[in-house]
């Protein structure tokens, strides 16, 4: 290792340098006396069901490779879920399985044309950099002032590039759902040969949600991948079922889809662990929703009384709330760290927060009425 002294210039593609890093949500910073709540990463506070908890405290076959195509899992999937189980492909979670779809879909062609990617922004954060890194090129459309996705914007956006379409519902961070004819629409616009992912990371919270009188439900994307070859829907375990740690996700596409993702996917990418846990899920899933529906309610009491504090801010159907405090994001950030609380910054635009613990929410909205002084 004689030229260990020198470091050597080890190329990389050119598009590292141009990638965003993914910024994680940080744990909180412990202030003496108070408990510690992360309300940064959207993760379900409350953990996995204690059913699926002894289904992983029982697992006995870690020496054991886990069958690559997750067979069981994608028959529950497919029996719980009224759709074929060859239409579903599972993934590392949802970020392993859209991973799958980038690279079957959009990189950079052979004479350096991109392809394009259209997505809203502000969006899902891991979006930029999993296209990025395929060599493909972003097309960001600005979400509408109710943090809502321009779903006319983004059909004109389409040009004979364009090799996929990112719809996020509820959109992370800002929080609002596509309807079913808002996306039928779209899609009536988008030609049959660009595929158009539903990501719907929080559809359970979405299905657990009382839906005002006169607006229309979010959409389920089971309802719509039935009548588009081109769409695909994605989920995952990490959110309503508290398997974030885990690592399993799926998408449910057309067999011409799926042909090629299950080509694109990683060998053995989830591990028999979370495939148990993801079945035991599906098999209690009543307990699963119960703890669901106390965060949507638990999402409800927060939002009702940052509006009486006089907070304005996007609709929800996810686990968190987003808060546009522009110029003071930096100053509410900092008012809930030094109570123990993290919470997700993005620059100058707002503040994405978790809907965590009892406790947490209580502290949460309780500092918001001071911050609120300075609104
Ligand atoms: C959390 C989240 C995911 C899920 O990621 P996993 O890889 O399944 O943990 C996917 N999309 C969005 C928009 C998310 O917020």
């Amino acid at each position: 290792m004689s030229q260990s002294a020198e470091h050597a210039n080890i190329p990389v593609r050119p598009v590292f340098n141009t990638l965003p890093s993914y910024a994680a949500g940080k744990p909180p910073t412990p202030v003496e006396g108070l408990t510690q709540y992360k309300l940064s990463s959207n993760e379900n506070p409350l953990g996995p069901v204690p059913e699926v908890a002894r289904v992983l405290a029982e697992f006995a076959t870690a020496h054991r490779y886990p069958d690559p195509l997750s067979t069981a899992l994608r028959q529950k999937l497919s029996a719980r879920l009224g759709v074929d189980a060859d239409d579903i492909v599972t993934g590392a979670g949802s970020l392993g399985a859209l991973n799958q779809i980038l690279k079957t879909f959009a990189g950079v062609n052979a004479d350096g044309v991109q392809d394009e990617v259209i997505y809203a922004w502000r969006s899902f954060e891991a979006y930029p950099i999993l296209v990025g890194i395929m060599g493909a090129r972003s097309v960001q459309v600005p979400n509408l002032p109710d943090g809502s996705h321009d779903l006319d914007a983004m059909a004109a956006a389409i040009t004979d590039r364009t090799r996929l379409i990112l719809v996020c519902t509820p959109n992370n961070p800002t929080g609002p759902a596509v309807t079913e004819s808002q996306i039928r629409a779209f899609l009536e616009k988008v030609p049959a040969h660009i595929p158009v992912v539903i990501d719907e990371a929080y559809f359970e919270f979405c299905a657990a949600s009382t839906v005002p009188e006169g607006e229309e439900a979010p959409l389920n994307g089971l309802d719509i991948y039935r009548d588009y070859e081109n769409v695909i829907i994605l989920r995952t375990f990490s959110k309503a079922q508290g398997l974030a740690g885990l690592r399993v996700g799926y998408s449910i596409s057309h067999p011409q889809i799926t042909q090629h993702l299950r080509v694109a996917a990683t060998p053995f990418a989830v591990t028999a662990l979370a495939e148990a846990a993801a079945i035991a899920s599906i098999e209690h899933e009543d307990a699963v929703m119960e703890r669901v529906s106390h965060l949507v309610s638990e999402r409800e009491r927060v939002t009702a009384r940052l509006r009486e504090l006089g907070y304005e801010f996007p609709s929800t159907y996810a686990n968190f709330v987003w808060l546009p405090l522009g110029e003071r994001t930096g100053e509410f950030v900092q008012l809930m760290a030094e109570h123990a609380l993290s919470v997700r910054a993005f620059g100058t635009e707002g503040v994405r927060v978790s809907i965590g613990e009892v406790e947490a929410n209580d502290r949460f909205l309780s500092l918001c009425e001071v911050f609120a002084k300075g609104l």
